[in-house]
């Protein structure tokens, strides 16, 4: 599978500030790495100006989260089927950050997949255990996915990321620990195969890895077999480091 880097700014950027940053990448596009793929998760505010300044490049804009339902009286929410109105690509799901401070649940994220797989929408669902699950977090992520993927259809997968991120790995600059979210991420493979009973499963859906990835640790990740890519927070605000961790990935062989 081709590499997908994927932005996350979680709550930073006003409209100005992310228009800039699209600006910046742009003028790179003709000699910006054609080996894999790339995406950028923005604020709800910065989503249409994204969407705009990505209009002739290869760089698809995702939400950071949406409502299940289509419309109603949920002040304060956007829906998965506003987003794809105004070009939106893809949505995060279940960020730790979503389920530590504002209470989402597997079983809202479950509503989430599907109302965002029916508006139209790709997803990446994030799942991944705290310092304290460390030793169960094969069995903390093993329930996080079931219950994310119930009643979502086989033939939906490939419009579905995996991004496995370590909650203590967040922010932390730990990079020690990929080996170990090789290993977790080629199991979170096999659970997709239990899940659907089906081995073909497992290969239809992409892994990402998020936790402190850069532009210095990148090529590391990518070397584990079972990643097919990177979350990447912190380190995707800045154009020139975006760029780097781009540029990266260029030398990654995948089949
Ligand atoms: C994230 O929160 O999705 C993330 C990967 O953050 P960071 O890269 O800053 O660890």
């Amino acid at each position: 599978m081709r590499p997908l880097i994927v932005a996350n700014w979680k709550m930073n950027k006003t409209p100005e500030e992310a228009a800039s940053f699209m600006e910046k990448i742009a003028k790179y596009q003709e000699e910006m790495n054609p080996n894999c793929d790339i995406a950028i998760c923005a604020p709800f505010i910065c989503l249409d100006i994204c969407v705009e300044k990505s209009k002739q490049g290869r760089i698809k804009i995702g939400a950071q989260n949406c409502h299940f339902e289509k419309s109603g009286a949920f002040t304060g929410e956007i829906s998965a089927y506003m987003l794809s109105k105004i070009g939106v690509k893809f949505t995060i799901l279940g960020h730790s950050e979503r389920r530590q401070y504002f209470a989402e649940t597997s079983e809202t994220v479950n509503l989430k997949v599907k109302s965002s797989l029916k508006s139209g929408l790709d997803v990446i669902i994030c799942v991944g255990e705290s310092l304290e699950q460390k030793s169960t977090a094969q069995k903390i992520i093993f329930t996080q996915l079931e219950l994310a993927l119930l009643g979502v259809d086989i033939a939906d997968l490939p419009r579905i990321c995996i991004a496995y991120e370590p909650i203590w790995a967040i922010g932390s600059n730990k990079i020690e620990w990929f080996k170990r979210s090789g290993e977790i991420c080629m199991k979170i493979r096999s659970m997709l195969g239990e899940i659907y009973d089906s081995p073909a499963a497992a290969s239809l859906v992409k892994i990402l890895y998020g936790g402190s990835v850069n532009s210095s640790n990148l090529i590391s990740v990518l070397s584990e077999p079972d990643i097919d890519g990177a979350l990447v927070g912190n380190a995707s605000l800045v154009s020139d480091e975006f760029l780097k961790i781009i540029e990266c990935a260029r030398g990654v062989k995948r089949s």
